[in-house]
């Protein structure tokens, strides 16, 4: 009787095996559906979002580009006489030498060869056409007019 009795159990509790079951993984369903639901309805991926931000990127970059067109056209491209470099003063200045090259002359720079002119010493490249001849030359007057000279008056309370 007692194994009929273990049968009937056996097959109550295989009956209520898949309630058992159902109802634990009901939990995890419920957990996975919503990360599913999540990925599939998520309102921006982080792909989307990248491309997106690019997108205005690029619509800001055309924008810039557009006002920059506009301010170039008043622009006035220095002539040789405004722009002559002298490297005896340029080289025998104190200091670090920083300044700008435009793309044109980087592209123009890019393909040209470097020289050995001395045991140690390599020369690269370094052609610049008026605007960047013209802007070194600004560049230094605007460094000691508008920086080392006013720093001196200050310094020695002048
Ligand atoms: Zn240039």
């Amino acid at each position: 009787m007692s194994h009929v009795h273990s049968t009937d159990e056996n097959t109550k509790a295989v009956k209520d095996l898949p309630k058992a079951y159902k109802n634990k993984p009901t939990k995890i369903e419920g957990a996975i559906s919503d990360q599913i639901k999540k990925i599939v309805h998520a309102p921006r991926t982080p792909l989307k979002r990248k491309r997106e931000e690019k997108a205005g990127e690029d619509d800001g970059k055309a924008k810039k580009m557009e006002w920059l067109k506009m301010k170039a056209k008043d622009a006035v491209i220095p002539s040789e006489t405004h722009a002559v470099v002298k490297p005896e003063y340029l080289f025998k200045e104190p200091g670090a030498l920083v300044f700008n090259i435009c793309n044109p002359c980087k592209q123009f720079n890019s393909e040209r060869q470097v020289e050995v002119v001395e045991s140690g010493m390599v020369q690269i490249p370094l052609a610049l056409c008026t605007v960047c001849r013209n802007h070194l030359n600004l560049q230094r007057q605007i460094k000691f007019f508008q920086f080392e000279i006013p720093t001196v008056k200050k310094e020695f309370n002048l």
